[in-house]
């Protein structure tokens, strides 16, 4: 494995749902650490800032560390175990999937389970099971054995996968990549900018809580008060067989995704144009997007401080999102720290002013 494939095995498999984000937090404010001064914001969201070549403009690259997940809220006296759900999960892929309950005494290894389909009648067989009637067995047979084990209400779960390189060798398979691909970029930009000039002052911010209500990005714009944000995102594609034709395709391996539209956020024109301009004049590959995607992003926080800021989203494609079993492509990757690492060169006072001179 190379650095970036390290790097994303590390951050895909790091636990940390919405609230719980202290592993993944860990390992993100080492490396902060290496690249600039840090500091945090009182929700817990890390803060690395790099000063260029001049103290403004502020620039703010965002990524969300939390992840989507799981919460004990019962116990049943025969020992299996009811979940709520932390962030945006479709009932369809979660039956028989494995999670890592996260105990004060150690991680907990269970199965997500409903009644089989042989004991269902033939109309409950052609119906999606709703996830509240699936429950996580640790193969206990009593509440009793449950607690021995440590699990107690309110302990966050996890999903369990693990980082694996696909047979093309490009791309990858993990859970996470909603974002933490994302802050794979923003480290990996980061890092190279420690030795290219830049004619502003970098905050690097991976936030929490994104996945509840964009709780991280609204108090982290705060502290930070940008001039100007780009937010890395993982985002749906629709490359897969039965998909509607007529509609618009991303796909995987088309380049990093440019939002132009969306339900929760229009990003600044002046900034987006310059995304896709530089795009364009280094040759790097991208896509856009202009549709009524459903769910928010971090930039729909940000855009929104103060006055408003100019904002714009780049998004990573990822097929089968919101799962155990993400892919996505590595060719996306490194479009995109390439385009970011351009456009950061290319954000001074002069241009970012503009943005906004109506
Ligand atoms: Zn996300």
């Amino acid at each position: 494995m190379d650095e970036v494939e390290t790097l994303l095995k590390e951050l895909t498999e790091a636990s940390g749902i919405p609230g719980y984000e202290t592993e993944v937090r860990r390992l993100i404010q080492n490396r902060f650490r290496q690249l600039g001064e840090v500091s945090h914001d009182r929700l817990g969201s890390v803060i690395c800032r790099k000063c260029g070549e001049a103290s403004e403009p502020k620039v703010m690259l965002a990524a969300h560390m939390d992840e989507i997940g799981f919460m004990v809220s019962h116990i049943t006296k025969d020992g299996f175990i009811r979940f709520a759900a932390l962030g945006g999960w479709w009932d369809h892929v979660l039956l028989a999937q494995r999670v890592a309950i996260k105990t004060t005494r150690g991680d907990v290894i269970g199965t997500i389970g409903a009644k089989p389909p042989h004991l269902l009648s033939d109309e409950e067989r052609a119906k999606m099971v709703d996830k509240k009637n699936m429950y996580i067995d640790i193969g206990a047979t009593s509440s009793d054995e449950v607690e021995q084990a440590g699990v107690r209400v309110a302990d966050p779960i996890v999903p369990v996968s693990v980082f694996t390189i696909l047979a093309s060798g490009k791309t990858y398979l993990s859970k996470a990549f909603d974002d933490r691909a994302g802050c794979a970029v923003v480290l990996t930009v980061m890092k190279r900018m420690l030795n290219i000039p830049h004619p502003n002052t970098l905050f690097a911010v991976a936030t929490v809580q994104e996945e509840v209500g964009l709780r991280g990005a609204t108090t982290s714009v705060k502290v930070v008060c940008p001039d100007v944000a780009i937010v890395l995102e993982g985002t749906g594609v629709n490359d897969m067989p039965g998909t509607a034709e007529e509609g618009q395709v991303l796909r995987l391996g088309g380049g990093p995704v440019v939002t132009f539209y969306r339900r929760d956020m229009i990003p600044n024109r002046g900034l987006r144009n310059l995304l896709t301009d530089t795009a364009t004049k280094h040759g790097i590959p991208f896509q856009i997007r202009a549709d009524r995607i459903r769910g928010g992003t971090d930039g729909a926080a940000i855009h929104l401080h103060d006055s408003g800021v100019p904002t714009v989203v780049l998004s990573l494609p990822v097929r089968y999102v919101h799962s155990h079993g993400g892919i996505m492509h590595r060719g996306d990757f490194d479009a995109a720290v390439e385009l970011l690492t351009a456009v950061i060169q290319e954000l001074d006072q002069k241009i970012v002013s503009g943005m906004t001179a109506w």
